[in-house]
């Protein structure tokens, strides 16, 4: 038996950060919106004990500035966040090094460090007080059709959804981008990322800290309570005997990693990892349907650029589909100015990090010294500099 399909003006398939963030903006716009993910979604307050989320996220000033339109950054800041106003970037110690200073930009700070469940609780408790947003989860999609001018989605439970517009912020392996047969460009990055809490010997100075090392870089995210996100990247092979190893032996090849840049590493949580690749899709929408976040593109986290990219996305898409009017949501014009929009930004900012990627990687053309002559020459121009720093607040 079909069941009966209920009618949207966009279903959202995928909650995470962009996708939740596109439902809100669309609601507050009022717009009917269907918001559905796989995983359960709560929008119960989070108890914050002491052990902070190994999920967390660099978010930027224009990301920052979003999130207080949606009306969720009160909340979010009432929770937990860490500012960071510095960032220190080397190789080797001593030898070339690179600065930033929000000061320097004529901000704050460069942005905050927060958790994964913060952003979303927050999110779905906003979602939850919108009338015209139906969160459904969980609840999986499992293919679509269309049919003249609306999309009919099928979910895994039998139930139907129609809409004039299907978006796919279902991450790197977009069901939504495959059943679309819209094609990628991808390579495997042959690193995972390592994620842990930990505590060292010296104060962060709410500055975060890179180090690029032949097998990936390390960074150390200041975290509100003095203790550090660390985020490392490094061979397949080695991180899983990083994640093997016995606390303390992890916390000297840490501190050994890092040259002890932050003191000994004195206490750590158990790690995960997570397997890192780059993906761009051909095109952004298709017949119906329009693609936002990790779907349309997966960079590397060394600039922390992922979240604040998707939520980009998610901005621009609202403010065009605003412009053309519910009625107009799944035609072409208003899918082709987003994606016009957002593709230059992305592609320079996929580009910059895969380039960073490769500059430090193991098979680098280029001597130590010239890299680190780079990163110093850099450091003294203040016009460059300013001009990274901008781009990295998303100004
Ligand atoms: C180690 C690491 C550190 C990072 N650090 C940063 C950082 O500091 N700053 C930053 O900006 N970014 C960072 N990123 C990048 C960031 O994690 C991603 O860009 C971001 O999570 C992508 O969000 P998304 O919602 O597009 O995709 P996802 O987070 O993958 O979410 C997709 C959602 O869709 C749902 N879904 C999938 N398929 C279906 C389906 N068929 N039906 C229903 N639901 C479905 C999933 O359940 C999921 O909730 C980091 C990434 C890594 C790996």
């Amino acid at each position: 038996m079909v069941s009966q399909s209920v009618d949207y003006d966009v279903v959202v398939c995928g909650a995470g950060i962009p996708g939740a963030a596109l439902a809100c903006a669309l609601g507050q716009q009022g717009w009917n919106v269907a918001l559905l993910d796989a995983r359960p979604i709560s929008a119960a307050a989070v108890e914050l004990g002491e052990e902070y989320d190994p999920r967390v996220y660099a978010i930027a000033p224009a990301s920052q500035k979003f999130l207080t339109e949606l009306g969720v950054w009160p909340q979010i800041a009432a929770a937990r966040i860490s500012p960071y106003r510095q960032m220190q970037v080397w190789e080797r110690a001593g030898v070339g090094e690179l600065s930033f200073d929000a000061a320097e930009a004529g901000l704050a700070e460069l942005g905050h460090i927060i958790e994964d469940r913060v952003i979303t609780t927050a999110l779905a408790q906003r979602l939850e007080s919108m009338a015209t947003v139906t969160l459904m989860a969980p609840a999986e999609l499992l293919g679509f059709e269309t049919q003249g001018q609306q999309i009919s989605c099928e979910l895994t439970d039998g139930q139907h959804l129609s809409a004039k517009l299907l978006v796919g912020a279902d991450g790197a392996d977009s069901k939504v981008r495959i059943l679309s047969q819209i094609e990628t460009v991808s390579w495997p990055y042959k690193q995972t990322a390592i994620v842990a809490t930990v505590t060292t010997e010296k104060a962060h100075e709410e500055t975060a800290w890179q180090r690029f090392l032949p097998a990936g870089p390390l960074a150390f995210l200041p975290l509100g309570d003095g203790r550090s996100s660390i985020v490392w990247s490094t061979t397949p092979e080695r991180a899983v005997e990083l994640r093997a190893m016995a606390d303390a032996e992890f916390m000297a090849a840490l501190g050994q990693a890092s040259e002890d840049r932050l003191g000994a590493i004195t206490a750590t949580t158990t790690r995960l990892g997570f397997p890192l690749r780059l993906l761009h899709a051909s095109q952004y929408s298709a017949a119906r349907t329009v693609l936002i976040g990790d779907a349309a593109h997966s960079i590397h986290p060394l600039a922390g650029q992922g979240v604040n990219l998707g939520l980009a996305d998610a901005y621009v898409l609202a403010q065009e589909l605003g412009v053309a009017g519910a009625h107009e949501a799944g035609r072409q014009q208003p899918l082709r100015r987003y994606a016009r929009r957002r593709k230059s930004e992305n592609v320079a900012m996929l580009t910059v990090t895969d380039g960073l990627y490769r500059l430090f990687g193991m098979r680098s053309p280029l001597p130590t010294m010239t890299r680190n002559l780079g990163l110093a020459l850099v450091n003294i121009l203040p016009p460059v500099k300013h001009r990274l720093l901008r781009q990295a607040a998303g100004l």
